[in-house]
């Protein structure tokens, strides 16, 4: 089992082509957003059904994409219940207990400030598609062909287009490795 997640969404176009790609492929996902870009009201409606379903699991990115460790713990609790409340507002689920801490940035203080808004699972990740900047298509498969393992949570991002050139390369791979992806809910209970 793979949990293939992806983060942040500042490419509105990479944005509908996820959707996309989790529609007609059926891969299952876990998106980290930040709700100040406007990709995720601008998709809304594409990404709702998915959401309904489970296929595409949201998970609370904060509002901005702050740096926990660097904000007061009020600072910390404004960032994420803003976007807390954008996602149960706009897709109308809880994405708690799962966040992931911008940048990866946390310490215990962070966590605890988190876990006090019942965000008690800051999610890290095992294995990297690198592409939170500009990467070429070959560089993607490479980190993919590294990271897609079992039990692997590897992640991406949401921010360049180049990633969506090889969405049929990376699901070949999948296809040959015999890995299933899943979202966190599929493997951990809440
Ligand atoms: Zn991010």
């Amino acid at each position: 089992m793979l949990a293939w997640t992806v983060d942040d969404g500042s490419d509105s176009e990479v944005v509908r082509r996820y959707i996309e790609f989790a529609r007609t492929s059926g891969t299952r996902l876990t998106f980290f957003l930040n709700g100040s870009y406007p990709a995720w009201s601008e998709h809304a409606a594409l990404l709702q059904p998915l959401v309904t379903s489970g296929q595409i699991q949201l998970g609370n990115h904060t509002w901005s994409h702050a740096s926990l460790t660097s904000l007061s713990d009020a600072g910390i609790a404004s960032e994420l219940q803003r976007n807390h409340d954008f996602i149960v507002d706009t897709f109308g689920v809880d994405p708690r207990p799962y966040y992931r801490p911008p940048f990866g940035y946390r310490d215990g203080r962070t966590d605890a400030a988190a876990a006090s808004l019942g965000y008690t699972s800051p999610v890290m990740w095992y294995g990297s598609l690198a592409d939170s900047g500009p990467r070429t298509e070959q560089q993607i498969i490479d980190l993919a062909t590294e990271w897609f393992l079992p039990a692997h949570i590897v992640i991406g991002h949401l921010n360049f287009p180049a990633v969506t050139r090889v969405f049929p390369r990376l699901r070949q791979l999948i296809e040959d490795r015999g890995l299933i992806t899943v979202t966190l809910d599929d493997i951990f209970a809440r």
